[in-house]
């Protein structure tokens, strides 16, 4: 979502920048020198109780114009795993061939560890040795869990400004970090808004993937970034921005532009993607669905949800000419409450209802991109607004998952969510057309890493009429930190004093926790 100019993304920016060069990691020896290969750091994700995902990308130019980072021929690349953060014991390692076809990518599902333990490992190119990170492995499905810290992050947006919120989620040594969507964000700020501009990208538009890759090259040289993803595993999905502002399925918000335009940019974006990101590939690599779940022991089972690939096209937007450019509409739009429309994609859904009615976790966690507990735009009458990108514009596909939550009752259900570049604390209502009606789950929202908030006092003048927001930031910038035990989770929202600041510091604006056995959240 953009708030303030949905209309106006697609011109280039002429502005021209440098790139920070990459810092000193915290895990284990720093760098002989500045990297010449490792410059994009390293990373690992997606964890099970016999291993994880690593990840790295060899980059001698990260940003060389073809997108491949100034490299072409083939370089084997070794990975070692150690149990301890001196590698005086490896239990692992391997090689993997790094080739121009990932753009360097390398991507190593490890398997064999033991469960429910950290470890440590690094990458060796061409006699050049990568910063040391630390992954863990989660405990097996049914052992006994008493704690759990998870950092969530969304929405960073180079340009508006530094990323001291990714050092300071880094700082938490949390167990596992999760990626909400916005990763990155193709466009630029156009010239008559280079005010805001905080840091430039020196980059034009990613409509290709050499741009795309190069998008995440560019956040992967970021040394706050780096901290973050050597310190803790990744669970990362998308939302918009990864490939194309407002964008729902098959369809583009670009006037004109038919889905069989846009589907060779989406799948270059998606292909991009899943080179930058430490996220499996079996069954099929980019073929693979996005949508997955995860456990850590008893204590939680993740559910990451594909909100953008299968999804039904906003309603009411005239799609020849691009729309009103604001995705709103009011409640006298039919084709919003059609249940033929679909959120999720109707296999996703059937997989997920299927999924929760199996759930056996104490605390059961959606991770997904959009804010799911809704808003009216005005007292609910005929002339009330909603937004059409968020579940709001497809409330029958939302009837059937809070529908699906109250029939078969998983464990504590708590939904974070992103996009909205604000914090929220809200109470998913069995119908959320009704605020009196039960509420199923509990859900936060998570501010943006840097991205602009939206109009917040505008959006506080609604909140009478919106009994299911228990509370509403939108004027800072930061993350989620989620501390959970078998009884509470406590929810912690992190701000950071300034995203011009590439030093910031971080204090906890609220704090919300949630008791084991009663949905919805009170003030910790
Ligand atoms: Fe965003
Ligand atoms: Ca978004």
């Amino acid at each position: 979502m953009n708030f303030t100019a949905p209309n106006n993304l697609n011109r280039r920016s002429l502005l021209t920048g440098l790139v920070a060069a990459p810092l000193v990691l915290r895990f284990g020896q720093a760098h002989a020198a500045v990297p010449t290969l490792f410059t994009q750091g390293i990373a690992s994700g997606d964890h099970a109780p016999d291993g994880f995902v690593l990840w790295t990308r060899l980059a001698s130019n990260p940003l060389a114009a073809d997108g491949l980072g100034g490299l072409s021929a083939p370089i084997e690349t070794f990975w070692e795993i150690a149990s301890d953060d001196g590698f005086r014991r490896i239990v692992a390692s391997g090689r993997a061939l790094a080739t121009s076809e990932t753009a360097h990518a390398v991507h190593v599902e490890v398997t064999g560890l033991r469960p429910a333990r950290p470890y440590w490992y690094r990458f060796t190119a061409a006699g050049e040795r990568s910063a040391v990170g630390r992954a863990i492995t989660a405990p097996r499905h049914d052992a006994d869990v008493d704690r759990l810290r998870i950092a969530v992050a969304s929405c960073s947006n180079w340009e508006r400004g530094y990323f001291s919120a990714y050092g300071h989620m880094a700082d938490e040594v949390p167990d596992l970090s999760l990626f909400l969507g916005d990763y990155i964000y193709e466009y630029s700020l156009t010239p008559d808004r280079a005010d805001q501009i905080v840091r430039p990208y020196a980059l034009e538009e990613a409509t290709a993937l050499a741009g795309y890759r190069n998008r995440y090259a560019l956040h992967r040289t970021d040394p706050d970034l780096q901290r973050l993803h050597a310190a803790a595993p990744a669970i990362a999905i998308w939302d918009d921005h990864e490939v194309h502002d407002d964008y729902s399925g098959i369809w583009s918000k670009t006037a004109g532009l038919a889905p069989r335009g846009f589907l060779a940019r989406r799948a270059a974006a998606y292909r991009a993607f899943y080179e930058a990101m430490p996220i499996r590939r079996t069954g099929g690599g980019v073929s693979s669905p996005l949508y997955r779940k995860l456990r850590f022991g008893n204590l939680a089972e993740f559910f990451m949800l594909d909100g953008r690939q299968y999804r039904s096209r906003q309603p009411c937007v005239d799609g020849v000419t691009g729309g009103k450019g604001k995705l709103v509409t009011d409640a006298l739009c039919a084709e919003r409450l059609d249940p033929a429309r679909t959120f999720l994609g109707f296999d996703q859904e059937r997989w997920l209802y299927d999924s929760l009615a199996q759930a056996s976790a104490r605390w059961t966690l959606l991770g997904q991109n959009l804010v799911l507990g809704g808003l009216r735009i005005g007292d609910g009458g005929a002339d009330t607004q909603y937004w059409t990108d968020t579940w709001d514009g497809f409330p029958a596909a939302r009837d059937r998952l809070t529908r699906t939550l109250a029939a078969v009752r998983p464990s504590n259900p708590v939904v974070l969510s992103g996009d909205y570049h604000s914090f929220w604390t809200n109470d998913v209502k069995r119908d959320a057309s009704d605020p009196s009606s039960e509420t199923v789950a509990t859900e936060f929202v998570g501010t943006s890493i840097t991205s602009g908030g939206p109009p917040h006092d505008a959006l506080m003048q609604v909140m009478p009429y919106n009994p299911q927001v228990k509370y509403f930031e939108g004027r800072r910038r930061g993350y989620m930190s989620l501390d959970i035990s078998p009884k509470q989770m406590t929810t912690r929202y992190r701000a950071i004093s300034d995203v011009r600041d590439p030093k910031a510091s971080v204090a906890t604006l609220a704090s919300w926790a949630v008791e084991s056995g009663r949905a919805g959240a009170v003030p910790a």
